[in-house]
């Protein structure tokens, strides 16, 4: 058994039970938010193989993490990623293996990531407009994604959640349209707040914000919300809409007031532990990984040890959103 108990708790008493892993950095689409039309992505030495991904998943659960959502990039680009769905769906003590994606692997991947215990999938969608999707994603196909919702739902997830950028200009006009198309299929849409992560070329981040409370104006001229008191221990209030099976969250990462019930870390696909999502507090996975390989036991006093600069809160700020408050992007951080 681990020297150390089975549970990861910060200096100000939060449990992190709760792990976000990116598991590339590449990526089919460039969406303008995200990344540059130009990137050069990381060279394969510099990321964790897939089975030293599986490794620091393990470690986590062995030390109380209960849930792994795993993002990127886009994780189903990578090669070989179903081995390391099936190796963590299958970790005692782990209760939710979830998945952020971009939806166009889903037609081909829906069933088996299913069938690999993931339990519950958020796919981007910022628009229901072809031409305006391959706008905002640079090179996407809204008619594959669309498909691979549909063959979500087929494969009967417990939840499927939407993730929608709003942005004005861009798809402010669309934000009725989307919450009715989630309506229609009994799933969730999340409205996102853009954070500054990264530099990105030819906009002004500024200039398209728009507010969780601005959104939430748009959608109430056609649906009622309902405050329900359901939280993920992060950024994202939701409601019902009466009548349906739909929730509707708002992801506000500008405000403070998640991050004293912060219950979250990340690791990079570099190996890099991130204590919050906003500052540069890390520990370094990777070299401790190669230092000592297959010690699970110097993995988890890695980790354990590094709660103890877990900071206690982020500093984005709305008005400095010119300026990357973190210079990653989210594609290495993970969304
Ligand atoms: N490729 C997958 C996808 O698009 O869902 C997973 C990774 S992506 C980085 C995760 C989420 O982060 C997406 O929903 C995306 O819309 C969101 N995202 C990316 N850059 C962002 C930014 N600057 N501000 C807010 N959300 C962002
Ligand atoms: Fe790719 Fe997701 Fe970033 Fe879009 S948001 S470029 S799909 S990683």
């Amino acid at each position: 058994m681990p020297a150390h108990p089975p549970s990861l708790v910060d200096n100000f008493g939060r449990q992190v039970t709760y792990l976000r892993m990116s598991v590339t950095d590449r990526c089919d689409f460039r969406c303008v938010y995200c990344m540059s039309e130009e990137m050069t992505f990381l060279p394969r030495s510099q990321i964790l193989s897939l089975e030293e991904m599986a490794q620091v998943g393990r470690a986590f659960v062995e030390l109380g993490v209960t849930k792994i959502r795993l993002t990127g990039g886009e994780p189903l680009v990578r090669r070989g990623v179903m081995q390391l769905f099936r190796t963590l769906g299958a970790l005692d003590g782990l209760e939710e293996l979830v998945l952020t994606t971009n939806g166009s692997q889903l037609p081909r991947y829906a069933q088996e990531l299913r069938d690999a215990g993931v339990r519950r999938l958020n796919i981007s969608l910022d628009s229901l407009d072809p031409a305006r999707f391959r706008r905002i994603t640079r090179t996407g196909r809204l008619e594959k994604v669309l498909e691979g919702i549909e063959a979500a739902v087929a494969a009967g997830f417990d939840r499927i959640k939407l993730n929608t950028v709003a942005m004005k200009g861009r798809n402010s006009d669309e934000i009725v349209p989307i919450v009715d198309y989630a309506v229609e299929r009994g799933i969730d849409v999340s409205f996102i707040e853009e954070m500054p992560l990264g530099a990105v070329d030819g906009r002004d981040r500024g200039e398209g914000f728009m507010s969780s409370d601005e959104v939430r104006g748009i959608i109430e001229t056609a649906h009622t919300l309902r405050p329900t008191p359901e939280t993920t221990g992060g950024p994202s209030r939701y409601f019902r809409i009466p009548g349906s099976e739909t929730r509707i969250g708002f992801i506000s990462p500008h405000s403070h007031n998640f991050c004293e019930s912060c219950n979250r870390v990340r690791v990079t696909v570099e190996g890099l532990l991130l204590l919050c999502l906003g500052q540069e507090h890390s520990k370094d996975l990777r070299a401790v990984l190669r230092e000592s390989p297959g010690d699970q036991e110097a993995l988890r006093r890695a980790i354990a040890d590094s709660m103890a600069i877990k900071p206690r809160g982020h500093d984005f700020n709305a008005q400095r959103m010119d300026r990357p408050a973190v210079l990653r992007h989210m594609n290495v951080t993970g969304g």
